[in-house]
């Protein structure tokens, strides 16, 4: 059921994200029930990747809990040692972590006066990523005591080709993983909201209701140094798929940092909307869900 059929072209879907985004919109509902028969569905996920989430992280988490939602959390091995106490405490209230790397991703520039993307996983030996997966698998084991079952690619936008995600699969297979969420929304598009792939479940990110091959992130509204969004954008965005999600049952699949959103009420009142007309689950459920 969750095997992909043969692809259309990509360039069919860049014309549609370009000139009728509703088109794929409306492709990725038929796609969504296809596989499921419920209403639509939010999957909220945070990668974090500073120590200012740890800062933050409790508080946005308990907000979101105060509106049935259950966010999944993505933490990378070295932040997860350092925000134990934090991420143990989250833990405890049902929270799903998945493997993120162990190593960290992010640095603090003095100079620039904030945090630099690093380690990108496009740039290193197939040795240095496979220690890397297994190192966020060992630190996950060892602070919180669970054994991950699924994986977010660090930086996943730039390890997209066929070869990238072909290794990834195959190593998470080795290590008994289930499921990724570590591609960009195209692969919804193309392939569906979930699918298998070299025997690993995928779950694709979801895009913005108005450029839909754009990843709805915290990043891209809220935190980018040279964005061109405004958080009532995001807002906006986020409307415009609930009221979408009302009448086409689909999956969002979003993510974000908890330090780019902890002091943005535009963000908790776009969740609070979207919460009108979606469940919130995390992935085990959303593959349950299908199984
Ligand atoms: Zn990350």
């Amino acid at each position: 059921m969750l095997n992909p059929k043969i692809g259309l072209p990509i360039l069919y879907f860049r014309l549609l994200n370009r000139n009728y985004p509703l088109g794929l919109w409306k492709r990725y509902a038929k796609l969504f029930q296809g596989v499921f028969t419920s209403s639509s569905i939010l999957a909220l996920s945070f990668d974090c990747d500073t120590d200012q989430d740890i800062d933050v992280v409790w508080d946005v988490h308990s907000r979101l809990m105060d509106m049935n939602i259950l966010p999944i959390y993505a933490v990378p091995g070295d932040l997860l040692k350092r925000g134990e106490k934090v991420y143990t405490r989250i833990f405890e209230t049902g929270a799903e972590f998945i493997n993120h790397g162990g190593r960290e991703h992010t640095y603090f520039d003095k100079e620039l006066n904030r945090h630099v993307s690093c380690f990108f996983y496009d740039q290193q030996t197939l040795d240095i990523l496979k220690e890397d997966i297994v190192l966020g698998h060992n630190t996950l084991q060892s602070v919180l005591g669970v054994t991950p079952t699924g994986f977010r690619t660090p930086h996943f936008g730039t390890f997209q080709r066929n070869e990238h995600l072909t290794f990834l699969y195959q190593t998470l297979r080795e290590m008994g993983y289930v499921f990724s969420s570590s591609t960009v929304p195209l692969k919804g598009y193309q392939y569906g909201p979930i699918y298998k792939k070299s025997g690993i479940i995928e779950i694709p990110v979801t895009g913005t209701f108005t450029e839909p091959m754009n990843i709805l992130d915290t990043w891209a509204f809220f935190e980018a140094p040279d964005r061109q969004k405004i958080a009532s954008e995001y807002r906006n965005e986020c409307n415009q798929i609930g009221k979408f999600a009302s009448t086409n049952p689909i999956l969002l699949n979003i993510y974000g940092d908890p330090s780019h959103i902890y002091n943005e009420p535009l963000f908790f009142e776009s969740m609070k909307d979207l919460m009108q007309t979606m469940r919130n689950c995390n992935f085990s459920q959303l593959i349950e869900a299908v199984e």
